[in-house]
């Protein structure tokens, strides 16, 4: 097992479900789908997070870390799982959230993820509009070394190596549950953001030999960047698991147009992918992430992407508690 060797703390429900929906497939009326629902992980509300903080908060751990300091958006679902994994080991936990949505309504900056973040006993520090980012995250790093503490940092999405490992564990997951069900997957569809979760399902494909695709719908407005982190961390990633041979660059394909403006910035059709979902299939999608994956699954079959004999599979990652803050825009109906 390419796994064995990395320390990792039981913190999800595995292995997640793998259900298809009739409704969705049969609406659309393109290839068979499937989702994987990474929703469902369990830790405080669940999402893609809690398979890379398994790996991550394992590496604090063994750090003899005392704190757990990360970094995201006010609605940061990352941040959201940090802070219940930290809650769970009995670690303190600083957030530093970074207002860079323009998204203003009142809840959003109160509701959704945030609440979560006060309620798991997190410290907040948000920063305005425009702050450097790193720059906080090392000087509050610094204030926690100067007063004896040991921190421990995780980046942006947990998205680093490390973390991606956790995605590597899915991808086998993955493979495991469909050799059993006799199923054939053609393609992963799924929300890229900042890369640790594509990056580590195209190393595991890799490492297993593995014909499923990995398409990442990006939301961030910059495919480019997106592109270079999931390679980065893809190359790095298969360094670390003794890798030989990383996978090519081709094989890490981002997908782009679906973001709309800007990251955290609802779309029409995130709109509409988010409450098909909800009405063919009772599937609760977020507007920052699976709501813009689906809106770019359902213009890829609408375009012919697929053949109706292949079978996708939709990664669900999570983020639902997101759509408390953007309550009005899913109210005009
Ligand atoms: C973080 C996140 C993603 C993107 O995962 P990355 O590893 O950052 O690319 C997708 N969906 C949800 C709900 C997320 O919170």
């Amino acid at each position: 097992m390419v796994l064995a060797k990395f320390p990792r703390l039981p913190l999800a429900h595995l292995p997640t479900p793998l259900e298809p929906l009739p409704r969705l497939s049969a609406h659309l009326g393109g290839p068979r789908i499937l989702v994987k629902r990474d929703d469902c992980t369990g830790l405080a509300l669940g999402g893609n997070k809690t398979r890379k903080l398994e790996f991550l908060m394992a590496e604090a751990r063994d750090q003899g870390a005392d704190t757990i300091v990360t970094i995201g958006g006010v609605q940061s679902n990352h941040v959201r799982q940090t802070a219940a994994a930290a809650a769970q080991a009995g670690l303190s936990c600083h957030l530093v959230l970074a207002r860079a949505v323009p998204w203003d309504e009142p809840a959003y900056e109160i509701s959704g993820n945030v609440q979560l973040d006060h309620l798991l006993g997190a410290q907040v520090h948000l920063l305005p509009g425009g702050t450097d980012r790193g720059g906080a995250l090392r000087r509050i790093e610094k204030a926690l070394r100067s007063q004896g503490r040991n921190p421990y940092v995780i980046p942006t999405g947990g998205s680093n190596p490390t973390g991606a490992l956790g995605y590597v564990a899915c991808a086998m997951e993955l493979e495991e549950q469909a050799g059993a069900r006799g199923e054939k997957i053609d393609y992963l569809i799924h929300a890229t953001g900042s890369g640790g979760t594509q990056a580590g399902l195209v190393a595991g494909f890799h490492v297993l030999g593995s014909q499923i695709q990995t398409l990442g719908i990006e939301i961030t407005a910059d495919a480019e960047d997106i592109s270079t982190k999931v390679q980065t961390i893809t190359r790095d990633t298969a360094r670390l698991l003794g890798q030989g041979k990383p996978p090519p660059n081709e094989v890490s394909q981002v997908i782009a147009g679906y973001a709309g403006s800007a990251y955290g910035m609802p779309t029409e059709q995130m709109r509409a992918a988010v409450r098909l979902a909800a009405r063919l299939e009772g599937l609760i999608l977020d507007p920052v992430y699976t709501g813009k994956a689906m809106a770019g699954l359902i213009d890829l079959v609408r375009q012919g992407r697929f053949s109706a004999d292949q079978t996708i599979v939709f990664l669900h990652t999570g983020g639902a508690p997101g759509l408390f803050g953007y309550t009005s825009y899913f109210q005009d109906e």
